[in-house]
């Protein structure tokens, strides 16, 4: 048989890439890959992220090995808890509402821990996710929804660590390389043509790992797949993420698999550009709405703040956003709970407003029914159990009662200014359908067979996300399976 230039081809560039790339090249595959963007847009949506990493772990101790360099001060301040695999399998079902594959969910929850310690192995270094993820306490930072770890210098540092192992490993990387479509006969796959610095070639490989994203920046795509309105959203982070790999995969027989009308989307600053900017990542989400309300246009509550922990709820979120008329939203907060918004509330690029008077921010509010507002906020008020104690690391059953849209947890009345008030709108971050993986991460075909020499890992994977996901599982589902899609792509035609 004639010697293929590459024995691994793996088609992307960010975190579910890197990962299947790196664990090819731990067999001994001669690997490239083919990254869409210029160098220094690399790194896909993975780039963009906060970092945060989702994995089971059942001790302090455990997180003490992976984040060596905590100080005793540290230790002595935070309560890591637990986050256990029984805990990860509630979480994803319960917010797929139960259509999770459950081989996949498996796979992912029970590698997940594995996949952090071989992350670190890479020279990712890990750090707690205070701020966003601990509320402090009476002085002790409280971990409770498994967002507990990220990477130190978020997506960034992440993809600059991976990028830094890749070279290690003599891994070559072509940039400016977009894959256009698979080589492909009934045998399988063997190859791939792409636009490389814009001139068209063929690269034959042993087998190729397709791991280049979803198809969120594509507008046409997402009406067509998502519904009316999707075109208006914002894309949270890389361009490039066009849906190519679905395509090419779909072209040669694969089968579309999950939640072609799902998408994970954020409330997201209103005046953000169309597409990330990777000098503000994931600066323009603004995730603190369960410290106070959300009125649309109208000036009224259009969802439950406080359903459940953030991380389980703002990724279903941008949706209910995007349908509001003008699909913009206000959220807003009285002094009570200023130190409770964390970080990205404290950024420069953001659209915000404040006031001493609820009237007065009233006339702030763009767009937005002043006298509808105010009733609104007088309706919430009174409404307010004030008898239960609120507590923001646990879910309090602080709730309302009698508001025909309740708010279910953590409700303070907002009524001490001075208050401040922020814009969003929906920011699309990845879509939910995709391709069907087995547990081997082949790629299924339409007669459920895997199609010889193709894998496929990250956000192209259709199946495990439904509606809503569980914050951080997109990094780990993306190295989880690129882990398991470039070991078993080496190991394909040996
Ligand atoms: C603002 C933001 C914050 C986020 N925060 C988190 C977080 O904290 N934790 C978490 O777990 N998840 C987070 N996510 C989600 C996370 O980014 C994704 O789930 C994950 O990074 C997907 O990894 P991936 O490798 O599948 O895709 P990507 O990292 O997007 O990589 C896809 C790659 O494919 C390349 N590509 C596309 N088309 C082609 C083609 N035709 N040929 C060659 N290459 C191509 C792209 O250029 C890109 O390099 C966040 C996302 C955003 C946008």
């Amino acid at each position: 048989m004639a010697k293929t230039d590459f024995d691994v081809i793996v088609v992307g560039g960010g975190n579910a890439a890197i990962c299947a790339a790196l664990s090819a090249r731990e067999q001994g595959a001669r690997v490239l890959i083919m990254e869409r963007a210029p160098e220094e847009a690399r790194g896909g949506n993975s780039s963009y992220t906060a970092g945060t990493i989702r994995f089971a772990y059942d001790s302090q101790e455990e997180i003490y090995k992976l984040v060596p360099d905590l100080t005793a001060e540290e230790k002595a301040n935070t309560d890591f808890g637990t986050y256990t695999e029984e805990r990860y399998f509630d979480d994803l079902y319960r917010v797929t509402q139960y259509r999770t594959n459950p081989d996949l969910a498996e796979v992912l929850i029970k590698n997940s821990n594995a996949a952090v310690h071989w992350l670190r192995k890479q020279g990712v270094r890990l750090v707690p996710r205070y701020g966003t993820h601990a509320p402090n306490i009476g002085g002790k930072f409280k971990f409770s929804s498994g967002s507990t770890l990220g990477a130190a210098g978020a997506g960034r540092g992440l993809v600059e660590s991976l990028y830094a192992a890749v070279k290690r490993a003599g891994v070559d990387v072509y940039y400016n390389a977009a894959v256009k479509r698979l080589i492909h006969d009934d045998s399988g796959v063997h190859g791939v043509e792409a636009r490389i610095d814009g001139k068209t070639r063929q690269l034959s490989s042993s087998a190729v790992v397709l791991a280049c994203g979803g198809f969120q920046a594509n507008a046409e795509w997402r009406t067509r797949y998502l519904g009316f309105g999707w075109d208006l959203a914002k894309v949270r982070g890389t361009r490039y993420n066009t849906g190519d790999g679905i395509r090419m995969a779909l072209e040669i027989g694969a089968q579309p698999y999950g939640n072609w009308s799902g998408a994970h989307a954020v409330g997201w600053d209103l005046n953000a550009p169309p597409y990330g900017d990777i000098n503000v990542g994931d600066g323009f989400t603004k995730n603190s709405y369960h410290r106070g309300i959300i009125v649309n246009s109208e000036g009224r509550r259009f969802l439950d703040e406080g359903a459940d922990f953030r991380n389980f709820t703002y990724a279903k979120y941008g949706k209910i956003i995007l349908a509001q008329p003008g699909q913009f939203a206000w959220q807003i907060f009285d002094s009570k709970v200023f130190d409770l918004l964390g970080p990205l509330y404290h950024m420069k690029q953001m659209t915000k407003v404040s006031a001493n008077t609820l009237d007065e921010l009233a006339d702030k509010l763009d767009g937005v029914n002043k006298e509808q507002f105010l009733k609104t906020m007088a309706e919430y008020n009174a409404a307010v159990q004030q008898d239960v104690p609120f507590n923001p690391s646990i879910k309090d059953g602080r709730g309302t009662q009698g508001l025909a849209i309740p708010k279910s947890n953590w409700a303070n009345t907002i009524c001490d200014g001075p208050f401040e008030a922020y814009a969003v709108t929906c920011g699309i971050t990845f879509t939910f359908g995709g391709l069907r993986i087995s547990t081997k991460a082949e790629i299924i075909d339409v007669e459920d067979r895997p199609i010889p020499g193709l894998y496929g890992a990250g956000e192209l994977v259709g199946g495990i996300f439904f509606f809503n996901y569980p914050g951080g599982s997109g990094l780990t589902n993306g190295t989880v399976f690129g882990r398991i899609a470039g070991t078993n792509a080496a190991g394909y035609g040996k």
